[in-house]
């Protein structure tokens, strides 16, 4: 740590003992000769979460949260949905035990849920995540979907892709609402 009268970088320690919250140092500035003390604590291990540049970043349950929320606004999900979706994800992290985890496995665990709740979530998030560089690569996605689901034979699971409220009745005809 910088010394707090100067600003210099480099100090040497005087001083060091354990106390219970970790252990305190007595240090010397190397350029002005002033003391102060600094206190390191032991932290528990933290979750470390590999970006696609190589980059560290603190895992940040947050971020998971928002990234979820906003492939899932405005679609009809049941109450907590987005938030259990987040703390399965959260524990399947943490029971894996490892200190590093790459953002890309996280990025598939959440498409993976996703693909089972809401198909329109679903591209929203891979869109953003994948970041679909043209509209074919996006096309071949959502084809895949669409072929998969005739196939699936729970595809009544999935919600519709249009909420309730978004439809009305219009002579028999269903239409999409403009309001
Ligand atoms: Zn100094």
């Amino acid at each position: 740590m910088n010394c707090p009268y100067c600003q210099h970088p480099d100090s040497k320690v005087v001083d060091s003992r354990d106390v219970s919250e970790g252990t305190r140092r007595r240090r010397e500035c190397l350029a002005c000769g002033s003391r102060f003390t600094t206190y390191e604590r032991i932290q528990p291990a933290g979750l470390f979460v590999i970006k696609k540049d190589q980059r560290r970043e603190e895992f940040n349950k947050e971020k998971l949260l928002t990234g979820i929320r906003k492939a899932c606004e405005k679609r009809p999900l049941p109450t907590g949905t987005i938030d259990r979706t987040a703390d399965e994800i959260e524990s399947e992290i943490y029971a894996a035990g490892k200190a590093e985890v790459p953002s890309s496995v996280i990025g598939d665990m959440v498409m993976e849920r996703l693909k089972k709740l809401d198909y329109i979530a679903y591209i929203r998030f891979a869109s953003v995540y994948r970041q679909f560089t043209d509209i074919t690569a996006l096309k071949e996605e959502i084809d895949s979907l669409v072929n998969g689901e005739e196939k699936a034979p729970d595809r009544t699971s999935q919600l519709p892709l249009i909420p309730a409220e978004d439809l009305e009745e219009v002579g028999g005809k269903r239409r999409r609402s403009h309001r």
